[in-house]
């Protein structure tokens, strides 16, 4: 039996001017036992003297980062970001440079002889080979010469990536339209319309200024009523980056993004693969890139019948409502709004009061006490950050198994939206037991004198979404950090424990948990929430083929392998998924960040992918009862419980006897057929 460790990071002692020196001296010792870890283990590399060893370097360094980490997101100042800034970049440095170490690589590979491999466990076995597969994804195996010109496209890459990011960005600061007549921006809420205000005001200009910055273009696009600004407004948008448009040719990522597509495409066969997608989904869930085309396309099919009826409607309502005889890229959002104010009527403010945070908060500990058997109490904030901070405790028939804090309020300098993170992950160092600890972090409203906190209903859905990263990193029972939680999970497939976790708002017996008007004390009413599914699901169709032409895209200029042609592959797509009207300046691929200049290349999909996996998963306590605490237990035991132990696909076998369908998601999102 384990005893538990119980120490957390002091946040009070902190000092900034302290931190760049404290991770030189320890990146400098980890370097040295690294080079210790290889030469005990050259003889004979065994499980505790290679792996636990670097194991424990790693976890060392993630105790004294995380809390660097997350105050710099949530009470920065210049100088702790300085010590951030600075530290971070030799962090990483140093773990390039274990990661493509050839040494560590011959010494896990010997662990991989028979009788060495036979001798360890599943869990023991799994991590030997991650870490294989990791080298290997790095080139660490190849030739000098091969691995040279690995290098040299990983730093071609980097460089490219981030001359599109500059160009996206040039481009979208490029364009702005000066308002003098506010009568032009009829419909735009009055938040955005004073954002719009301050713009021009920072500019010296009188009246308003919009630009291409995502807030301003969402809520011009969604809102603006005069049809020829939105028309304009769309066309900079779509053309950003391009040889077309108001700044045509000057930011053009045309070449840029061909050149990615080769150099990505030689790097990927270097190492072994047919071409960038099968490189890229190797180490995730979904097997093949012929597998992730066969899923889109699947739900393709299903989707694009309804989104077909969706149009066909929101022509009628276009010519009958606004006299628009000629459906345009530009009316979608705007249209789609306006149809979504006609036929539900949901505004935030008639939410909002029986969404107080207290009540949300205490509800979702309910819900998930009895789904997962576990009790959470709040408890003193052992050297918080701020007033605002709290701190609870998860216990199981009362004992604690996990730990973390909450910092729910905006506030200034605080990094915006919402999110998990690690704070300790759980492992066991000889006979004790470290528990994992979290953080969650959101940007709520604080309550104001004579009114709580109140949330919109897509911040519960938020707060629902992060503590289900929460639960995954919190109720795992792995005992080594490398498996625990969240930790090595495949990356299509870490969100299914979050996106699980929404479903629990849109019912009405949990509802009844987390809802009471802070006034009268009454649950949300069965009307309302009706009212708020369907306002959800309006246009569901065309909304999922945008996101599957996305994904189709991606999948198709990464399985290619030359005469990359980005705009043609996006045409040839549309023209298979296609009833959107579409304008012949568009050139979306050159501004497409996710997959030039994010993490996403080749796995745009996987948003979708986690999404039929948690509707799946969900559809499972459909099944069963909502309450069955079978169906419950084994969300526990086969899913939260085990890290990256095993795969993801075997994982959610386990759990709901069969393979992922997309039914679920289907059905959730009101797609009928
Ligand atoms: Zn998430």
């Amino acid at each position: 039996m384990y005893t538990t460790i119980h120490d957390l990071p002091d946040h009070q002692a902190i000092e900034p001017t302290r931190i760049e020196g404290f991770f030189d001296e320890l990146l400098q010792s980890h370097e040295n036992e690294i080079d210790e870890i290889v030469a005990n283990s050259q003889a004979r590399p065994s499980w505790d003297n290679l792996m636990l060893s670097l194991e424990a370097l790693d976890v060392a360094l993630n105790d004294a980062w995380a809390p660097i980490s997350h105050l710099n997101s949530v009470v920065s100042n210049p100088d702790l970001r300085a010590a951030h800034d600075n530290s971070i970049k030799k962090i990483t440095a140093y773990e390039t440079r274990i990661g493509q170490s050839r040494p560590l690589y011959d010494a896990v590979r010997q662990l991989t002889e028979k009788t060495t491999f036979a001798a360890l466990n599943p869990s023991q076995q799994k991590m030997v080979t991650d870490s294989l597969k990791a080298f290997q994804r790095n080139g660490v195996a190849l030739n000098e010469t091969d691995r040279k010109r690995f290098q040299e496209l990983r730093a071609k890459l980097t460089e490219l990536s981030s001359q599109f990011a500059n160009n996206v960005l040039d481009a979208t600061d490029a364009w702005t339209k000066h308002v003098t007549d506010i009568a032009l921006l009829e419909g735009i809420p009055a938040p955005s319309v004073a954002v719009a205000k301050e713009t021009a005001q920072r500019r010296d200009l009188a009246g308003y200024l919009l630009t291409l910055d995502m807030a301003c273009y969402a809520s011009t696009m969604t809102h603006c009523r005069n049809r020829a600004l939105r028309e304009e407004m769309y066309e900079a948008y779509a053309t950003r980056a391009s040889d077309q448009g108001p700044s045509a040719g000057e930011y053009d990522n045309s070449h840029i993004v061909v050149e990615m597509l080769n150099a990505r495409t030689e790097l990927a066969e270097l190492v072994g693969f047919d071409n960038f997608a099968e490189y890229s989904i190797d180490p995730k869930m979904a097997t093949s890139a012929n597998e992730v085309k066969v899923f889109l396309d699947g739900l393709v099919s299903r989707a694009a019948p309804q989104a077909r009826q969706e149009i066909e409607r929101m022509r009628e309502f276009a010519r009958t409502e606004w006299g628009i005889d000629e459906l345009e890229p530009w009316d979608l959002s705007f249209l789609t709004e306006r149809m979504r104010e006609s036929l539900y009527d949901v505004a935030d403010a008639e939410l909002k009061p029986y969404f107080p945070l207290n009540v949300v908060e205490r509800g979702m500990f309910e819900v998930v006490g009895a789904l997962f058997d576990v009790e959470i109490a709040a408890k003193d904030a052992p050297a918080a950050w701020h007033d605002d901070v709290r701190y609870f405790e998860i216990t199981r028939r009362g004992e604690t198994i996990a730990r973390f804090y909450l910092d729910a309020f905006a506030r200034e300098k605080k990094r915006g939206g919402a999110w998990m993170a690690d704070c300790r992950s759980r492992r066991s160092i000889g006979n004790e037991m470290a528990l994992p600890v979290a953080y969650l972090t959101c940007n709520f409203t604080p309550p104001t004198k004579g009114q709580p906190s109140l949330l919109t209903h897509t911040e519960v859905v938020t707060l629902f979404h992060e503590f289900g990263h929460g639960l995954h990193h919190m109720l795992t029972q792995q005992k080594y950090a490398t498996l625990a939680g969240i930790n090595g999970v495949e990356w299509d497939a870490v969100e299914l424990p979050s996106q699980f976790m929404e479903n629990w708002c849109w019912q009405e017996a949990s509802l009844r948990k987390i809802s009471s008007h802070f006034e009268t004390g009454e649950a949300l009413p069965k009307e309302l929430l009706h009212r708020l599914i369907a306002a959800k699901n309006l246009n569901s169709g065309m909304a999922m083929l945008r996101q599957l032409e996305f994904g189709l895209l991606d999948i198709e200029l990464h399985t290619q392998l030359k005469d990359f042609d980005p705009i043609a592959t996006m045409r040839s797509i549309r023209s298979r998924t296609g009833m959107m009207p579409h304008k012949d300046y568009d050139r979306m691929p050159l501004g497409f960040g996710h997959i030039f200049a994010g993490g996403y290349a080749a796995g745009y999909y996987s948003y979708l992918w986690a999404e039929v996996l948690s509707a799946d998963a969900f559809a499972a306590f459909e099944e069963e009862g909502l309450q069955n605490p079978q169906t419950s237990e084994r969300f526990l035991r086969e899913i939260l419980e085990v890290g990256s132990s095993v795969k993801a696909i075997d994982m959610f076998k386990k759990f709901r006897g069969r393979a992922p369908q997309n039914d679920a998601l289907l059905r959730h999102a009101g797609i009928q057929n």
